[in-house]
């Protein structure tokens, strides 16, 4: 008994010495980068999960109680959380995750965001990209950035594990990139080719791989598509010229669906985030599945 009592004081002492960072992310791809570069550093939750509506997010139960005691809120921001995440943070009473301290870390301040065209519509509460789409996580080259940013800000918090955050971060951007090489001779018979999407939420990742996007059958980011709409985008790149209509998984279908079905155009349905398909079951199986899909 006492052989294994001293056997559980020795596995269970380092927790005692150091205590997890408690890590609240928005959503699931960066909940998984954090789980990847933090080890055993941190305990880590997502409010979204994989298949929520990323704009309009109910927050999961065990991730909304631990904001309160959260050290680090890391979030995709540039607007994507702006319908749901405001409330919660400022209900938390948690001094030290709100904005501009180091318990708060904005991913879409570390890369360059696509900006969208003025609408002539007006602006409507389901009209979600509010000039600039905050999809940033889909170009594969920005993951090795948060990462980086996720260790350096675990460094500042937990200077104990200062070194374990920097090797994980070193070796995860190492596979990363060698992952990409993979990605890019996959997708080099798409480039130049064009698709339409359902909802703005590839831009970053057809931009990375020189893929056209003929339009979005959302007349406004958040508005529900229209006949008017895809007809404008059929008038302007014929259905002959277009390889892929991309869906998501989180808007109704019918929209691109329908389109599909009218042109003969091929439908596609991309992951967007971990857990969206029971594929994408971490950040490279995500972009292992995309890539699959597109390339088929
Ligand atoms: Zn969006």
């Amino acid at each position: 008994m006492r052989f294994i009592l001293t056997i559980a004081f020795i596995f269970f002492m380092p927790v005692l010495i150091h205590a997890r960072v408690l890590v609240v992310t928005a959503f699931p791809y960066i909940a998984d980068i954090t789980r990847i570069v933090g080890g055993d550093g941190v305990e880590v939750h997502s409010l979204a999960s994989g298949t929520s509506h990323p704009h309009y997010v109910n927050a999961n139960g065990a991730a909304a109680r631990a904001i309160g005691k959260a050290d680090l809120l890391i979030v995709n921001g540039a607007g994507l959380e702006d319908e749901w995440l405001e409330g919660m943070l400022k209900g938390s009473k948690n001094a030290a995750i709100q904005p501009g301290k180091d318990g708060h870390l904005d991913l879409s301040e570390l890369v360059d965001l696509i900006a969208e065209g003025q609408t002539t519509l007006r602006r409507t509460p389901q009209f979600t990209h509010n000039g600039v789409n905050p999809h940033h996580h889909l170009d594969p080259a920005n993951i090795p950035v948060y990462a980086d940013a996720i260790a350096a800000r675990l460094q500042r918090l937990d200077e104990s594990n200062a070194g374990l955050y920097r090797a994980n971060a070193r070796s995860f951007v190492g596979e990363w990139k060698r992952r990409m090489k993979q990605w890019d001779s996959r997708l080099s018979d798409r480039k130049g080719s064009t698709v339409i999407q359902r909802h703005a939420l590839f831009d970053y990742f057809l931009r990375r791989y020189d893929i056209v996007c003929a339009g979005s059958l959302e007349p406004a980011p958040g508005v529900s598509p229209t006949l008017q709409q895809a007809n404008i985008i059929l008038s302007e790149t014929p259905a002959d010229r277009t390889a892929l209509i991309i869906r998501d998984v989180f808007n109704t279908a019918t929209a691109a669906n329908h389109l599909a079905a009218r042109t003969g155009i091929k439908l596609v349905v991309l992951p967007h985030d971990v857990g969206s398909v029971p594929e994408a079951v971490d950040i490279f199986a995500l972009f292992d599945e995309i890539v699959r899909r597109l390339a088929e």
